[in-house]
């Protein structure tokens, strides 16, 4: 290979975006990617009859970068099945309905849907590419999103639906996210309603062939050798000429670096100089969510034949959200449920059986006895994984957007960031990382 201009560490969609726009202006690139495959928190894992999207999945209105490259490299979305009633686990009973409000009694309707409101309304100040400049940021940024939630329900059912809701976002209880980061994520992501919904919201379609179809096609466009796989970066030295990457068994010289690892694992590279104090402190402070997402099969979709779209939500027992994704055919029953938060942490102590036994457990209750049958199951926990460690993304914790923020994006030296955690726009999610991977190519073109 010829001199290298940029190397990129990670190829998540944050670094393969970065790579093709430097690529395209004409650079040398090199990308070191400490797994045997690409798309990072993005896993499309293949079977004999299907295929299950075992991290980040479902795409949504105004997330246009990933819909141009979806459109540019010919992948169809389809549409997440959500036709028939909706089921809620609460306080033991089990109720179905239809559209997007759940029989409660009006008055915790009331507080929750003015809950919902305020929230998506305060994010509107929130100011996304400096969100320590937001009018009241330390305000904001002293309490957690569970306080300012104590605040403003006043019944524990709206509590507890806005919990399921939050943890569902956040894959993390609402007293160890900052109200400001709350506030900047649901801005981010346009409002709550987009971030929590079916229609219109995040979950709005998926991509046809898995969600990691998009990555393997982005880097069949690169030169040979541009990657190299089960190359985890350890350290990385620079000084006034470039940097130099090191790893086990490779050394690479560049002009410049971009990290695009999850804010924990940059922490964790060994930098010389060191890095600022400040950067450094920062990194201390941004802990994955924890979230197991478990898979059951089935030969058909039976929920549908009873009227109900699979879609769930409990605030009992480990699964608290379930979703249909069955094929885009409907030709086998494919049902996911998420075990968030402080529910994952607790389901990371059983064995396999018994963590099997507790989410088949669940479906039945949620669905019946043909839920107790699968023809196949599987659940993953992306806080075992060594280069993840948790998931969907970093949260800000109280405090740190507003004393360090600053240094979550600004380059040190020839060493610059991307990463879906230090996007503006859609943070948290793929589109905010191929936003992150663009932004920082720009950076460093000078653009
Ligand atoms: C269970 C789950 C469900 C999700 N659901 C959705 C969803 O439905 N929709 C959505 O938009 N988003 C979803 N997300 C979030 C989305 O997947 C992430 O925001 C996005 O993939 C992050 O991309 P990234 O490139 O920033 O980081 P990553 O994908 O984490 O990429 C970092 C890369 O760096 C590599 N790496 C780590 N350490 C090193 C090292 N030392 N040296 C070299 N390489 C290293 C990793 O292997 C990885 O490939 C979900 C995530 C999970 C886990």
């Amino acid at each position: 290979m010829s001199k290298i201009d940029i190397i990129i560490v990670g190829a998540g969609y944050a670094g393969i975006t970065a790579a093709r726009e430097l690529i395209r202006a004409g650079k040398t690139v090199k990308v070191l990617e400490a797994r045997d495959r690409v798309g990072g928190r993005v896993h499309t894992q293949q079977f004999d009859d299907f295929y299950l999207d075992m991290g980040g999945t479902w795409v949504g209105p105004s997330q246009d970068r990933i819909y141009a490259l979806l459109k540019e490299f010919g992948i169809e979305t389809f549409k997440t099945y959500d036709e028939g009633k909706s089921t809620m686990l609460m306080d033991g009973k089990l109720k179905t309905y239809k559209g997007l409000i759940p029989p409660l009694p009006i008055p915790v309707l009331l507080s929750l849907d003015m809950a919902i409101k305020k929230i998506s309304k305060l994010s509107k100040n929130v100011d996304l590419s400096e969100p320590w400049n937001t009018p009241n940021a330390k305000y904001w940024d002293s309490m957690t999103l569970q306080t300012w939630m104590d605040k403003q329900m006043a019944f524990s059912k709206a509590k507890s639906m806005f919990t399921i809701a939050s943890e569902a976002i956040w894959a993390t209880h609402p007293n160890e996210v900052s109200m400001l980061h709350a506030m900047f994520y649901t801005k981010s992501g346009r409002d709550f309603d987009t971030l929590m919904n079916v229609k219109n919201g995040a979950q709005e379609e998926r991509i046809l062939g898995g969600a990691q179809s998009l990555a393997n096609k982005i880097i069949a466009t690169f030169p040979p050798e541009t990657i190299q796989y089960n190359a985890p970066v350890k350290a990385i030295t620079q000084d006034g000429d470039g940097v130099e990457v090191i790893g086990k068994d490779f050394s690479y010289k560049a002009k410049k670096v971009v990290v695009a690892l999850p804010p924990t694992l940059a922490g964790r590279i060994d930098y010389q100089p060191l890095m600022p104090a400040n950067r450094d402190q920062l990194l201390q402070r941004i802990p994955m969510g924890s979230v197991w997402k478990c898979y059951a099969i089935y030969d058909k979709p039976f929920w549908r034949e009873n009227g109900l779209n699979g879609l769930s939500a409990s605030d009992n027992g480990f699964v608290s959200v379930t979703f249909d994704n069955s094929p885009k055919d409907g030709s086998l029953g494919i049902m996911m449920g998420f075990v968030l938060a402080n529910q994952a942490k607790d389901f990371s102590l059983l064995s396999p059986e018994d963590r099997k036994e507790a989410v088949l457990e669940q479906f039945t209750k949620f669905y019946g006895e043909k839920a107790s049958k699968p023809i196949f199951y599987i659940d993953k926990s992306w806080a075992e994984e060594e280069f993840t460690r948790g998931c969907y993304a970093g949260v800000m914790p109280t405090g740190a957007w507003t004393s360090l923020g600053k240094h979550l994006r600004e380059p040190v030296g020839n060493i610059h960031w991307a990463g879906t955690e230090t996007s503006d726009v859609w943070n948290g999610y793929i589109e905010g990382a191929i936003r992150s991977g663009e932004r920082v190519a720009k950076e460093i073109l000078g653009k």
